[in-house]
């Protein structure tokens, strides 16, 4: 990826939107593990990039955003980093690729973190069949601790979905889910939306709605309740089209959303305010 082919921004957006699932500490390069400052000072060290993605956000409509971890060192981040910028919540987890990292010390200080005031998800956490990076053994075992911290803490859960619907469905249901569920990046067709819908599980839609070959997320997001829908980026990845290849960002947001209120024949306006009701919805008031 380039800095020097960074996308222009998109058409600004009529009404304010939200972007549920981003990775601020990728985007930025978390410096900490390297050079072994402390959370704190690495968080500190991050402000002025971090400030800079989200001016460029808002001057398209995006105002918020949730940024998501992936392993312990990255929810440490992220939480710090929720801490410091009003506009921003964060998502604490042991990602299923990681999942052989999900010790009982490790969880105890997921919970830990998922219990601050701006920390506002368990995530993402799931299931990945498409990488071997982990057991399934493992992923199941955290994926089902991931559920309890969730119930345990009342933040929701964010889930991570990878060639794995039926058994994430089945776990989720085994468990018990949380009071509130998003799929994240959702990977189904609008089988698996009906199934989420009658679950009331929120379905959140990234990049890839947007890209030729995805006719059976455009079916899914075009069946998808509106009071179940969210966007999100999953930046740096899965930039939306026509910028497939290049580092995404938050600011990249009304790509995606544009896509969905095409697909489900909504006014973008009406789309973008139920967007961001939802998100108040299943992270709380900002
Ligand atoms: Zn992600």
């Amino acid at each position: 990826m380039s800095t020097t082919t960074l996308p222009a921004a998109p058409e600004p957006l009529p009404a304010e939107v939200f972007d549920s699932h981003c990775h601020l500490d990728i985007m930025v390069g978390n410096r900490q593990a390297s050079s072994g400052d402390s959370v704190a000072q690495a968080a500190q060290a991050a402000r002025a990039s971090i400030e800079g993605i989200l001016d460029d956000a808002r001057a398209v409509g995006v105002t918020r955003l949730v940024t998501i971890g992936y392993d312990l060192p990255s929810s440490r981040w992220n939480a710090e980093t929720a801490a410091l910028h009003a506009d921003v919540y964060a998502g604490v987890a042991i990602h299923p690729n990681e999942a052989h990292a999900s010790t009982p010390e490790t969880l105890a200080e997921i919970e830990e973190l998922a219990r601050l005031p701006h920390v506002r998800a368990v995530g993402e956490t799931g299931l990945d069949y498409y990488r071997d990076w982990a057991s399934k053994d493992d992923q199941h075992a955290s994926f089902r601790a991931h559920i309890e911290i969730a119930k345990r803490t009342g933040k929701a859960l964010v889930i991570h979905d990878r060639d794995a619907h039926d058994d994430v469905l089945r776990v989720l249901a085994e468990e018990g889910a949380p009071d509130v569920v998003v799929f994240h990046s959702f990977s189904g067709d609008a089988e698996m939306a009906k199934k989420c819908a009658e679950a009331g599980y929120f379905m959140s839609f990234s990049g890839p709605v947007t890209y030729k070959n995805a006719g059976y997320l455009r079916e899914a997001a075009r069946i998808a309740p509106l009071e179940l829908i969210l966007v999100e980026t999953d930046a740096p990845y899965l930039p939306p089209v026509p910028h497939r290849g290049k580092p995404n960002a938050p600011y990249l947001i009304p790509l995606t959303l544009r896509c969905v209120a095409e697909v489900k024949e909504t006014d973008l306006a009406g789309l973008a305010a139920a967007v961001s009701a939802n998100g108040e919805t299943v992270f709380g008031a900002w």
